[in-house]
Formats: C-alpha cells, structure tokens, sequence
C-alpha cells in the first residue's frame, strides 16, 4: 500500500506540475498524413505496382511481408519514405495527434519508471517511427517541466526513423530545423542536432544503432506498420499466402497459397495453434528480442502501444488512404497498410530476461495514468465553449471503447528486478526489508482523489 501511495503522490505532483493546456497548442481533429493524387504520384504508385509485377514474373509469387515492405519503407517509393504525403488531411489519425494529454502522460509515465528505476544517472528516450514528432515533442515539454525531477541527468533523444522525408518533419517539429545530416549514407546517426528544450537528439535507421545504456524505449503505432506473413491451415498443413500477378489482369495483383510449405511456414507457427489463418510479424519479433535484451542488460523500459490482439484474431491485413479502407493489394505504395499486433507473439518473443505488463486498454491505461484529473483541471481553467467542446471529443476519441478506447492496447517491458519484491536481509540479526518496489504506472488502478 505504502508504494501505491508514493505512486499515487509521484503521479499527482508530475500532472500538477504541468503547464496547463494552451488553446492554440490543441490539435483535436488534425489528420496526420496526406495523399495526394498529382500526376507524378500517380507516376510513382504506377512504378512501384511495375517494379512488383517483374519481381513476382521474375521469381514467383512474394511473401505479404515483402509485399508490405516494399509498399511501405521502399527507399524510392515506399509509403513512409515518400515526401508529399504530410499535411492536414491525410490517411490516418493517431493519440499524439488527437490531444497532447496522450503525450503528456507516456511522458509522465516515462518519468515515473526512471524513477522506479531509482532514477539513473542516465536517461535516452528512445522512440520508433516518430511520424510527425507530436508524441516526442509533448513528452519533452513534460520533461522540461520536470526538470528539478530530472535533476543533473543526463537526457539525450534516440529516433529510430526509416523515412529521411519524415525525419525533416521531425527534426523541424523538435530542434527547429538546426539539424545537421550526415553525408554518408553508411553513417548510424544520419541527423543529429539539439532539441528546443536543449538536448541532444540523433536519427537512427534501426535500433542496433542506438548507444547502448538506461533507456525508456517506446513504439506508438510502429509495430502494426512492421512487415507480416500470411499463413493459411490447409488439408495438407500450414502454407504460406503469397502475392502474385493476377493472370488474367497483367496489372493487378492477386493473393495465393502457395503449394508447397516455406521456411516461414514451417517456422514461424506455433505447434498448438488453433486458429486457421494465422499472421505473425517476425521483424517485431526481433525487435522486441532486441529490446528485452538491452533492457535486461543495461536497464530501462519500453512502452509499445498499438491495435492489437493476444492471439485470437485472424485476417487483419488493412489498407487505409483518406480515413477510408483501402484494398491492400491496389496501388502499392499509396495507401498505409497495417496488420493488428500480436502482443501474445511479442510477449513470447520478450523472453524470460525481462517482465511484462499487459498488454491493457488504452482506455484503462490513460485512466490509470490520470487523464481524468487532468482533464479536470483543463476543463476548470478553460472557458472558451469551442475549446471545451474540443477537449471533450478529444478526451472520447482517446477513452470510448467505441472509439480508440478498447481497440489500442498497452504493453510494457521491464527489467525484472523493477516487479520483483524485495529480498529480505538475511545474515543480519533483525530482518530488515527494502521498500515495496513502485508500482508501474498506467498498469496499475490508482485514486487520484
Ligand atoms: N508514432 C507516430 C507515427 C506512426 S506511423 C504516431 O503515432 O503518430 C509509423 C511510423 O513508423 C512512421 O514514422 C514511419 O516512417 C515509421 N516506420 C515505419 N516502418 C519503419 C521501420 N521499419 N523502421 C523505422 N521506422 C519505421
């Protein structure tokens, strides 16, 4: 009980001592990413569509994941790396981009576990897939409103970004645009610069990338964009669905199970598996086997939040192009495609090195973390109708059930000394025991009252 209070004080001072919310800074209802059909773009997703096509002549029909790869992190004309595909209306909306409340609290949250972590000397944030920089950029401002938390630590920013177009978004959102690029593409760090609060922040293409030491690790919306392969149970066993051209439209491309089984196929299935389609994300695997060890290693955290499921969903595989769904195998390149997480799969893959929590609701996470005590005090110090009305559609999208409420999830990873009790001494004549370790915030139901 005595470490549910000292959370629940940590919590309340951290949202206490934040700023209140600025009308102008609220970006309820923006979208995030633009498609716009100007005839070079459809030049582009015409090439992209050619380059597959004599690929799959070439060699055969493709696995989804290199289809999804290929659509969407392709150097040229990948999805991501495209550089006209910002702006106000665009194919998706994220929590970042809803209400700055969502970063302000993974920024608390962030904090919170340093903190249960008994606040090293060192922190690196390190975030996957920044898109426009929105959750970063809230999480550095809580960050600057801590700063007698923080004290002397030293705090450095780590982007893992495959999108050079995105990462000048980036860079222009966080630093102001005093970033330098690197010339070399061999380089690890091919930006770096200074945030506008003063620390230094770098750009990475993979995390193998990112130093290694104390690190909060998070992925919002970055692992569904991770390439998936499609499995279909069959009289003769498990087969891989691949993409081929579609024989009788030379310009279209079709799914097939392919005859025979893949090394996918024959590896990537669990033995007790139930389900008769079946995606799994080995490149999210790695990843999270790759956080769990650095984790393990040199301590730290990672908050992965996502639509997903804990292994009981099947077809998920989605297009979207202007909020609207998209058919996944049309005009690659032009639309974001998205598969649901797996969180059984990664918490499978975190291994025994590390704990994890969850996955649990966004809904039940953002409540955890006080959203409505925040929103409270928003409320109290805003009189502008307009603005209200905006802070309570915003707060619905995050929370409803209906909404993004049920269908986001929220996993994390610890190092597995953060959940375990205390060891008594032994050896000494009175027993004498170590505080309860801190609960982990947003996983855990607190009173704010
Ligand atoms: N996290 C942001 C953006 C989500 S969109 C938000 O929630 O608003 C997915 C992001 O991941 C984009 O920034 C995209 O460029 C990046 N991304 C996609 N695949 C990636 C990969 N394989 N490696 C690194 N970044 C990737």
């Amino acid at each position: 009980m005595e470490a549910f209070r000292r959370l629940r004080v940590v919590n309340k001072t951290l949202l206490c001592s934040l700023n209140p919310l600025s009308p102008a800074r609220w970006r309820a209802g923006q979208k995030v990413f633009r498609f716009s059909t100007s005839p070079e773009k459809r030049k582009s997703q015409n090439s992209m569509l050619r380059h597959l096509a004599s690929k799959i002549i070439a060699t055969g029909p493709i696995p989804v994941a290199e289809y999804m790869r290929e659509a969407l992190t392709n150097p040229v004309q990948g999805y991501y790396v495209r550089n006209d595909m910002l702006g106000p209306d665009g194919d998706f909306i994220t929590s970042p981009e809803i209400s700055q409340i969502f970063g302000e609290l993974v920024g608390i949250w962030c904090v919170s576990e340093w903190m249960g972590a008994g606040s090293p000397s060192q922190l690196q944030l390190v975030e996957f897939g920044p898109g426009r920089g929105s959750l970063a950029n809230d999480i550095l401002r809580v960050f600057n409103q801590l700063k007698s938390a923080l004290g002397r630590t030293a705090v450095s920013v780590h982007l893992v970004e495959v999108s050079p177009m995105l990462s000048a978004v980036q860079a222009q959102s966080l630093t102001g645009d005093q970033s330098q690029v690197s010339p070399s593409e061999d380089e690890p760090v091919y930006r770096r610069s200074t945030t506008v609060t003063g620390l230094p922040i770098s750009w990475y293409r993979q995390l193998e990338d990112v130093p290694r030491g104390f690190s909060i690790y998070l992925a919002h919306e970055f692992f569904d964009a991770l390439p998936i392969h499609k499995f279909q149970r069959t009289a003769q066993g498990w087969r891989e669905v691949m993409v081929d051209v579609d024989p009788e439209h030379s310009d279209k491309l079709r799914f097939v199970i392919v005859p025979s089984p893949t090394l996918a196929s024959t590896t990537l299935i669990q033995a007790d598996e139930k389900r008769e389609h079946v995606e799994v994300c080995p490149e999210g695997g790695v990843i999270v086997q790759n956080l769990a060890n650095r984790i393990a290693e040199d301590g730290g955290a990672a908050l992965i939040a996502d639509y997903g499921h804990n292994g009981t969903k099947t077809d998920t595989f989605r297009g979207f192009k202007g909020h609207q769904l998209h058919e996944v195998l049309a005009s690659p390149g032009s639309a974001d495609l998205t598969a649901d997480v797996d969180f059984s799969y990664l918490r499978r893959m975190a291994g025994k090195a590390v704990g994890c929590l969850g996955p649990v609701s966004q809904r039940d996470f953002l409540r955890n973390m006080g959203i409505d005590t925040r929103m409270q005090v928003l409320l109290r110090n805003c009189a502008d109708p307009s603005t209200r009305k905006q802070l309570l559609r915003s707060y619905d999208l995050l929370t409803n059930p209906k909404q993004m409420g049920e269908r986001f999830q929220f996993l994390c990873l610890l190092g597995r000394g953060r959940l375990e009790q205390p060891k008594k001494f032994e050896g000494l004549k009175m027993e004498k025991k170590s505080p309860a370790p801190l609960p982990v915030a947003g996983f855990t139901k607190l009173s704010f009252s």
